[in-house]
């Protein structure tokens, strides 16, 4: 088993080709919008269609949850594809990403479905404002959400989402999940991997950060034991229901010692990047030694690492590299305004020199560009103290 079809060209792509190229794995991705195969790390090489990418691979693995469900049926149809298609299109609709939630009695937010004017009032009722209104489907980086705070934006709201439903042109039924908000104290995630004979690995949880409903910023340092176990325990839960194969993130809130789950990716994510630094093992190798069968690597943190993810910009400055332990990792991506162009990873030996290396690299970089990330590395000096 030594040819990987991924399904999705991007940047996630890139990284897998990346990780699987020393163990001399073969990797091409579809390009879902040329419907061309390619190779990710020269996405000009066009290698086929995916008829024939299909015939050619060994195994299939999908770097994005919204993949066309025809494509999943083609592929689920050869045998080789990994995770399932259900698990996949799990991750890519909210409700069935509740229903799976309650199934395992995973804790998550109170919420309600709604796909009309009485389910949105009763939505209101059955739930307490403030409440985020998510779509069941497409959405990403906090977008086709609205949040209501106050009974008397209720009208207008439902206006704008009602707006929404009508011009939505899926193919499975567009709808509405209402959620309770919920006063975290902070969230985080858990990035795991799956074999097919059940062997479990997971990576310590991550601290994750959002300017503008976009991830900015990842910790991983050593967490508290108790809620790794928490985690941990819906890893094993979610993934064994689901027959998962491969790496899938789980987004949580953390409320006192509570985790609720926010959302699964059937996927390698964006909160998982400082594994290539920080890790035995880099989430992209687990992946596709996952799903290729092989042994599982280490997922031990081995230093402190953050991840900053550098979002609409194409340049940083070269002195970047001159902070000990940096790497940056573009996605040879076309500049757009919010879009995430590539990320830097930072390591210390202890929390405290990663908190000041951290705060060496806001000294660099544009203030606009990266808002948050003074103030996140002044308050992390400021714990360790
Ligand atoms: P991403 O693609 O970045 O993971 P997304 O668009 O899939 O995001 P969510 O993760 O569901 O959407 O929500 C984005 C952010 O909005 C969350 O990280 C969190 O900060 C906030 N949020 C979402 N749901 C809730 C909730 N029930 N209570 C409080 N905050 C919430
Ligand atoms: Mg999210």
């Amino acid at each position: 088993m030594n040819k990987v079809l991924i399904l999705g060209a991007g940047q996630l792509a890139r990284m897998m080709e990346l990780a699987g190229t020393p163990l001399n794995l073969d990797v091409k991705a579809l390009d879902v919008l040329s419907n061309k195969v390619v190779q990710p790390l020269a996405p000009e090489y066009i290698c086929g269609d995916l008829e024939t990418g299909i015939k050619n691979a060994d195994v299939i693995t999908a770097e994005f949850e919204h993949v066309a469900h025809n494509i999943l049926a083609k592929c689920e149809r050869s045998g080789k594809l990994y995770p399932t298609s259900n698990a996949i299109k799990i991750g890519g609709d909210r409700r069935l990403e509740k229903a799976l939630l309650e199934s395992c009695n995973a804790a998550n937010a109170k919420h309600y479905f709604v796909n009309d004017k009485v389910d949105f009032d009763k939505a209101i009722e059955h739930l307490s404002l403030p409440i985020i209104f998510k779509t069941a489907l497409e959405g990403y980086d906090g977008k086709g959400q609205w949040r209501l705070k106050s009974a008397a934006d209720a009208e207008a709201v439902w206006q704008d989402m009602a707006d929404f439903l009508t011009a939505s042109k899926t193919t499975v039924k567009q709808g509405i999940v209402a959620e309770q908000m919920v006063p975290f104290d902070r969230e985080v995630s858990l990035v795991g991997v799956r074999r097919v004979n059940g062997d479990v690995a997971v990576y310590p949880l991550t601290e994750n950060h959002h300017t503008d409903g976009i991830l900015s910023v990842s910790l991983a340092a050593p967490v508290n034991a108790q809620l790794q176990k928490q985690a941990g325990t819906v890893f094993k839960a979610l993934s064994d229901k689901l027959n998962y194969v491969g790496v899938m993130a789980i987004e949580f809130f953390q409320v006192g010692n509570q985790l609720l789950v926010n959302e699964i990716a059937p996927r390698v994510h964006n909160s998982g990047h400082w594994t290539q630094q920080g890790a035995d093992t880099c989430q992209f190798e687990n992946h596709l030694r996952a799903i290729c069968d092989l042994p599982l690597g280490s997922t031990a943190l081995i230093r402190p690492t953050a991840m900053v993810n550098i979002i609409g910009e194409d340049t940083v400055p070269d002195a970047v590299l001159a902070i000990p332990s940096a790497t940056i990792h573009w996605y040879n991506k076309v500049k757009r305004a919010g879009r995430k162009m590539g990320h830097i990873n930072v390591s210390g030996n202890n929390e405290l020199q990663l908190a000041e290396r951290l705060q060496r690299l806001a000294d660099i970089l544009c203030k606009q560009a990266f808002p948050d990330l003074s103030g996140f590395a002044k308050s992390y000096i400021e714990k360790q103290s």
